[in-house]
């Protein structure tokens, strides 16, 4: 059914949560493939259900959430896959680094004993060789005295550090698929980028591909193989990272790219903003979401949601504008 490059088949996923009066629709009717070895960013204001996407392919979504649709992994639909056998994937063939590290780390076992954890679990190491192998791994992510750290508790180490923690972790199994939830939101602008470039850097040693969450579009385009613009829980635009930068197609990617300051623009005026809010999943517009902000507004936007029309292989966009390139 799909190209033997694919390596993660995403169709038609929604996300919803029942309240006492309605059903609340999070991520509606979502699309895309993430193909081996390459490097993928979901890019979109806070709320639009980029990290609530990412949680669904490890089904960690709130207890209440109701999913719909498929999430092939090779050719596997995990939303249908046993409790048991989902765990066998869970950090061993799909790894995840969390926003937070903080939170995500326990605060009462030592770090090394942590991340021996999916060694022994997933390849069945004893914990000698495991602990040999995580001071390699946090040597390699740029731990220094790694045999010291091993035995440190979170809260002795930097937010840097622990974000190189939960990459070792995260990498330790050598996943064909990362899964990076923002992963430097909770760090210093100065080791922000030493985290992506070691993200990045590990995945393409290791030929995994990488699903990268941000709202950071100079991040994005700097590392992305491909980028999908999401707004109000749908995939407004997906396409490779150079044609979504040079051609953006959906009003609300090029309010995106031209609402990002450039600090090699001699242009000094005011940067162009995006009208209006994000809507609020309690009030969500009836037709394109995006249509009380957008500029090009025509009278069908308002009353039925765009479809998506395929510009080329590589390019997909859901607006209205674009329709009679449909093929
Ligand atoms: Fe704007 Fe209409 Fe396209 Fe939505 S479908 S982005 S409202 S032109």
């Amino acid at each position: 059914m799909y190209s033997s490059n694919t390596l993660l088949v995403i169709e038609n996923l929604s996300i919803s949560f029942q309240s006492s009066f309605k059903r609340l629709e999070a991520v509606r009717n979502l699309d895309f493939e993430i193909n081996a070895s390459t490097i993928t960013c979901l890019v979109g204001e806070s709320g639009c259900g980029k990290s609530l996407t990412c949680k669904a392919i490890l089904r960690l979504t709130p207890g209440n959430a109701l999913l719909s649709g498929s999430i092939f992994f090779n050719n596997i639909d995990l939303l249908t896959l046993s409790g048991k056998d989902l765990c066998k994937i869970r950090g061993a063939e799909i790894g995840m680094i969390f926003q937070e590290p903080m939170t995500s780390l326990n605060p009462v076992l030592p770090i090394g004993k942590q991340c021996t954890e999916p060694l022994i679990a997933h390849l069945g190491l004893n914990q000698e060789v495991a602990k040999a192998k995580v001071i390699e791994l946090f040597s390699r992510v740029g731990i220094p005295a790694p045999e010291k750290r091993y035995n440190d508790y979170p809260h002795q180490l930097s937010g840097g550090m622990r974000q190189r923690v939960m990459i070792a972790m995260a990498l330790s199994c050598q996943p064909q698929l990362l899964l990076a939830d923002e992963p430097t939101t909770a760090l210093d602008a100065t080791i922000q980028g030493q985290i992506l470039r070691l993200i990045v850097d590990e995945s393409r040693q290791n030929n995994s591909s990488v699903l990268l969450i941000s709202h950071d579009l100079g991040i994005v385009a700097d590392v992305a193989d491909y980028v999908g613009v999401m707004y109000a829980g749908t995939l407004v635009e997906y396409a490779t990272c150079q044609e979504l930068f040079m051609h953006p197609l959906h009003p609300y990617s090029q309010g995106l790219i031209n609402s990002a300051p450039s600090i090699s623009s001699m242009n000094f005026e005011r940067l162009p903003t995006i009208n209006g809010t994000v809507p609020s999943i309690f009030g969500m517009p009836q037709g394109c979401p995006f249509h009380p902000r957008c500029p090009n507004t025509m009278e069908i936007c308002q009353t039925k949601l765009p479809v998506k029309v395929n510009i080329n292989c590589s390019h997909s966009v859901a607006c209205w504008l674009y329709i009679d390139q449909m093929d």
